[in-house]
């Protein structure tokens, strides 16, 4: 696994504005630019397909993982450096997470928020260790974060776990914490 791969969720729609699709462009622009390997859901459509497609122009290395039944519905992207087909979601999302050193969130639907709590899970369990970005960027995430401050509140959730999530709310914010990434030799 190169040190400098990223796992990034989000939707396989682009939403109703603009500016998300803008941003995962931006974004994937910066990531190609600065020699990071993307690890994606392998889709072409929605934020997913804007955002690996502006990785591939600018020069990053993407891999996509995608299970036997979605190829059947979503297309992949074109030009991928490395395809993985799995069986399961399940095993999908191990091997989106398990290939890369950080995992990004970016807006999503139901896709994106089963594999955001997938890490978190898995990193309470102490199953894996990545730092998990969540981008909130116009203000898309405010509710989820809030209901994890209430489970926090409420004694359900620690709140070391709730304060190991990173949260972003603009371009910079993300490469400023990507920058401040120390990788460890070896992960899980
Ligand atoms: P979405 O955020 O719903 O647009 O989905 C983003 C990606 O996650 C797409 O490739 C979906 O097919 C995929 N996905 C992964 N797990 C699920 C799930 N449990 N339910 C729906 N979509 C999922």
């Amino acid at each position: 696994m190169s040190n400098k791969s990223i796992c990034i969720f989000c939707g396989a729609r682009s939403g109703i504005r603009a500016e998300w699709g803008s941003f995962a462009k931006d974004l994937g622009a910066k990531l190609g630019k600065d020699g990071w390997e993307l690890i994606f859901g392998g889709g072409r459509w929605g934020l997913m397909g804007e955002l690996a497609e502006s990785v591939q122009k600018n020069g990053g290395a993407v891999t996509g993982i995608i299970t036997e039944n979605l190829l059947k519905v979503e297309p992949l992207l074109h030009n991928l450096d490395e395809v993985i087909v799995t069986q399961t979601l399940s095993e999908r999302k191990a091997r989106m997470i398990s290939m890369a050193n950080i995992v990004l969130v970016l807006p999503g639907g139901l896709g994106t928020l089963d594999e955001f709590f997938e890490v978190l899970t898995l990193n309470q369990l102490g199953i894996v260790k990545k730092s998990v970005v969540i981008v909130n960027i116009f203000n898309y995430f405010d509710n989820l974060l809030k209901f994890l401050d209430k489970a926090v509140l409420e004694g359900f959730m620690l709140e070391d776990h709730r304060s190991s999530l990173i949260t972003c709310a603009s371009l910079e914010q993300v490469l400023k914490e990507l920058n401040a990434i120390r990788f460890p030799e070896k992960s899980s």
